[in-house]
């Protein structure tokens, strides 16, 4: 018996231009804080259609410069989605911020903008600080809705766009609104960790339409150290720490692999769309799968579908060399939030969807005929 070849849920496609394009940088004389960062910061504001872009670390970082630019204190309330990865909740942790979770649609599998309302409404006015919804999957979350109400009670937006570079929603004036543009949210929040869209290995960037908020994530990216306009006055050494801030550059090097990246993101959304459409003609009437709202052009992460028997499933394909995964967990579950006293909320959506979901491989490489056997297989054990 000859075991066909592991198909993950998801991985990066990495060719001989970006290959080419490290090579370059690792023979140049910056591997980081040089040229490759800012070219890279420059084209990806362009791609998403935001004023400024700051490249970091890795997208939990620059979660966690996000809330610190937004101003978060301790104490200060932020609302997110339970069906997350844990870091978009974390960063509020790091300044010392409440999370509280309001529950999902069950159909986009979104944060639901009722349950965000309801729950803000339920409250007097300045409870809440901010919202961070995300773009579960790589749908987007049409965020003109949520930036209105988030004007009525003077809160903040961060887009946790990490699933969804390239998605995007058409707004009520019939314009094409790109996930992480600036338009509607504060601050955008990429990563490009390898299973996601643009692969660095590890990085992440962050998008702005406002001065303010990027000159203060540029500040807070490099230790709160700035030599801004000093050089003239003290000389060419000198620079001022105005705040604690952090080191959470990216390198040339993983900038370098990101601009090569970025150029295919385009074509790597179309084909993820393709497969996206095998799927749903496979399954339809057979398994629910995420809704598709009329204004949005989904940049899909993941696919996933609901199930009865996940677990049965989840090991019955990985007998077959097919590595599905789960997204996620609900985050007010995971022992560190419940211990801190967040498994109380009302969730109940986000729970059922949990008991049911499943992520099927989905990537620009995976090969029609290796789909072809997953959907086998989904339908083999759901008859
Ligand atoms: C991957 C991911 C993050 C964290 O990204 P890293 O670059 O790994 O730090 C945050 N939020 C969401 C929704 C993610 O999928």
């Amino acid at each position: 018996m000859s075991l066909s070849p592991i198909i993950p849920y998801g991985r990066q496609s990495i060719d001989e231009t970006d290959i080419q394009s490290v090579i370059e940088t690792l023979t140049s004389d910056f591997l980081t804080q040089g040229p490759k960062v800012a070219e890279f910061e420059e084209n990806f504001a362009e791609y998403v259609g935001s004023k400024y872009a700051v490249a970091v670390s890795n997208a939990t970082a620059g979660l966690h410069l996000a809330v610190l630019a937004m101003g978060l204190k301790p104490g200060d309330r932020v609302i997110t989605t339970p069906i997350t990865f844990a870091a978009t909740a974390n960063c509020v942790r790091y300044a010392q911020g409440e999370v509280w979770f309001a529950d999902i649609d069950p159909e986009t599998y979104l944060i639901s903008f009722e349950k965000t309302k309801e729950l803000i409404e339920s409250k007097s006015k300045g409870f809440f600080k901010g919202i961070i919804p995300v773009d579960f999957a790589g749908l987007p979350i049409n965020l003109e809705k949520f930036r209105r109400l988030a004007k009525e009670h003077g809160l903040w937006i961060i887009e946790d766009a990490c699933h969804a570079p390239g998605g995007f929603f058409t707004d009520s004036n019939g314009e094409k609104q790109f996930c992480g543009n600036g338009n509607y949210a504060d601050i955008g929040v990429f990563s490009f960790h390898p299973v996601k869209h643009i692969a660095c290995g590890e990085g992440g960037m962050l998008t702005t339409n406002d001065e303010k908020l990027y000159n203060r994530l540029l500040l807070l990216r490099t230790h709160g150290i700035t030599k801004d306009g000093m050089e003239e006055n003290h000389g060419g050494w000198y620079y001022e720490m105005q705040e604690l801030g952090f080191n959470y550059r990216l390198t040339d090097i993983q900038s370098a692999l990101g601009i090569t990246q970025l150029v295919k993101n385009n074509e790597g959304v179309l084909r993820r769309n393709e497969i996206a459409e095998r799927y749903k003609t496979a399954f339809k009437g057979k398994l629910k799968y995420q809704a598709l709202p009329d204004e949005s052009w989904n940049a899909h992460h993941l696919f996933v579908v609901e199930v009865e028997n996940r677990k049965g499933l989840y090991d019955f394909l990985k007998e077959n060399n097919i590595f599905a995964q789960i997204h996620y967990i609900p985050v007010h579950t995971l022992p560190y939030y419940k211990r801190i006293g967040y498994d109380n909320a009302d969730l109940n959506n986000a729970l059922r969807y949990y008991s049911k979901c499943i992520s099927l491989p989905m990537y620009p490489s995976l090969k029609d005929n290796e789909q072809n056997f997953v959907i086998e297989k989904m339908l083999e054990f759901n008859e």
